[in-house]
């Protein structure tokens, strides 16, 4: 059984896969994000700082959804988030088309690898924290 502290509120639950969440969070942070993407569809021209203070949603959060290509900001709309890479601002997901098609021509690009291992190891320290906890 894979047991993890929930990211949000610390209680202990069932780790099933995705974000480390407890079930009483995600959904509060589920209707967080239907709220948050319906005033986005009914204000098109909001700006992010608009959308944090009526929705009551944090600016990193928002942006975490748009690099996660949950929440897409209108073609019309003015804002949007930097593309990771060179800048530019897009409406959603992490970079531009013009990244995107250089990066899949350097599939094995060296950022990528390395943060992967970053997180692997900050994850089984966690873990090895978690048991020690329980027993
Ligand atoms: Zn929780
Ligand atoms: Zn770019």
């Amino acid at each position: 059984m894979d047991v993890r502290n929930c990211v949000k509120c610390g209680k202990i639950f069932n780790y099933l896969r995705g974000v480390p969440m407890c079930p009483s969070c995600k959904s509060e942070l589920e209707d967080q994000f239907q709220a948050t993407k319906k005033y986005i569809r009914d204000n098109p021209n909001a700006n992010i700082a608009e959308v944090s203070e009526n929705c009551d949603v944090s600016l990193k959060l928002i942006r975490q959804w748009v690099r996660e290509e949950r929440l897409i900001f209108s073609e019309e709309s003015a804002i949007g988030i930097e593309c990771e890479l060179c800048g530019t601002t897009i409406r959603t997901g992490r970079y531009c088309e013009k990244c995107k098609h250089d990066i899949q021509h350097n599939l094995d690009g060296v950022y990528e690898k390395g943060k992967d291992k970053k997180y692997n190891k900050e994850n089984s320290a966690k873990m090895r924290y978690l048991r020690k906890d329980n027993i």
